[in-house]
């Protein structure tokens, strides 16, 4: 039984093809005249050569390309097939923050091997071809241009192609809300939504949430303008805890609790890694990185006018 499932949208352009690993991730495979662009390669080399079995007739007189969005493992952790001894060699582009990433959190994948056994083959392979701008590949009939969207993490690329207005967002919105990297990233998250915002696109591909509405955009920036409105009047009318930073129960004090502000709608059961306990945590990260940029710049909080 294959493991993946092909998703189609109605009236999405099928030169876009979406595959999706349960209630874990989604990758994607184009195909423009000149190449065939894997973005994303799944959380395990088998789950990535599937993939690529299924699309293996859109490889003819093509050159395979494969664009990492980030060093996040269930993005990435299926690179080993694209390397030059792997089933399918191409070129591995990704942001040059990943090299660092990748590096630094080799841990993480001997704690997954060891607790589940699915991650046995998985090699922790960098990309090849690095930027650290933006990047267009020209396809001939379609455009790929890669967009860096720091804030979820710092290598954090986004995919628009104009010609069909796909934006491919992978994790920088996500349904119900975007993890934000860090309490200092905040900024560059929000920043990142009004740069995806301009495209105005037709059809936003998140990897988690299996939607493809571009009303999930303005979802994820009105979530974080009411967080920024609500610290605001919590902090003016009380004085914050001085262990905030470490109180896991800050989204109650500052009455912003999980159930007041996120739609469960659509978040997976509790089998997948990304059930409603991973979507508390980020709304408890996202709520501490608002109280920080709401400390670190108090003569900007301009929202009680
Ligand atoms: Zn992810």
């Amino acid at each position: 039984m294959p493991a993946l499932q092909e998703i189609q949208h109605t009236g999405m352009d099928p030169r876009v093809r979406i595959f999706r690993f349960g209630q874990e991730v989604d990758a994607y495979a184009i195909t423009t005249q000149e190449h065939l662009v894997i973005f994303d390669t799944f959380a395990t080399p088998e789950l990535a050569l599937e993939m690529m079995e299924t699309v293996q007739a859109d490889l003819a007189g093509r050159q395979l390309l494969v664009i990492n969005s980030h060093a996040d493992w269930d993005h990435f952790w299926g690179n080993s097939i694209f390397t030059a001894s792997g089933a399918y060699p191409a070129p591995i582009i990704g942001h040059e923050n990943m090299l660092t990433r990748i590096r630094d959190e080799a841990v993480a994948l001997q704690t997954q091997q060891q607790s589940d056994v699915r991650f046995k083959n998985v090699q922790t392979i960098s990309p090849n071809v690095t930027l650290s701008g933006g990047l267009k590949i020209h396809g001939g009939d379609l455009t790929l241009e890669l967009i860096h969207t720091p804030g979820h993490t710092a290598d954090h690329l986004c995919v628009w192609i104009p010609e069909i207005r796909v934006l491919i967002a992978a994790d920088a919105i996500e349904k119900p809300i975007p993890e934000v990297g860090a309490n200092d990233s905040l900024a560059q998250m929000r920043q990142s939504f009004s740069k995806l915002q301009q495209l105005n696109a037709q059809y936003v591909l998140p990897s988690h949430g299996g939607t493809h509405s571009p009303a999930l955009l303005q979802q994820n920036i009105d979530y974080f303008q009411m967080l920024e409105e609500g610290v605001f009047q919590a902090i003016k009318h009380h004085p914050l805890p001085p262990d905030w930073l470490t109180r896991t129960d800050l989204p109650e004090i500052l009455g912003l609790a999980f159930e007041t502000c996120i739609n469960p709608t659509g978040i997976p059961s509790d089998d997948s890694p990304f059930a409603s306990d991973f979507y508390r945590n980020c709304h408890l990260k996202a709520i501490r990185a608002t109280v920080a940029t709401a400390q670190a710049q108090p003569s900007q909080n301009s929202v009680a006018q």
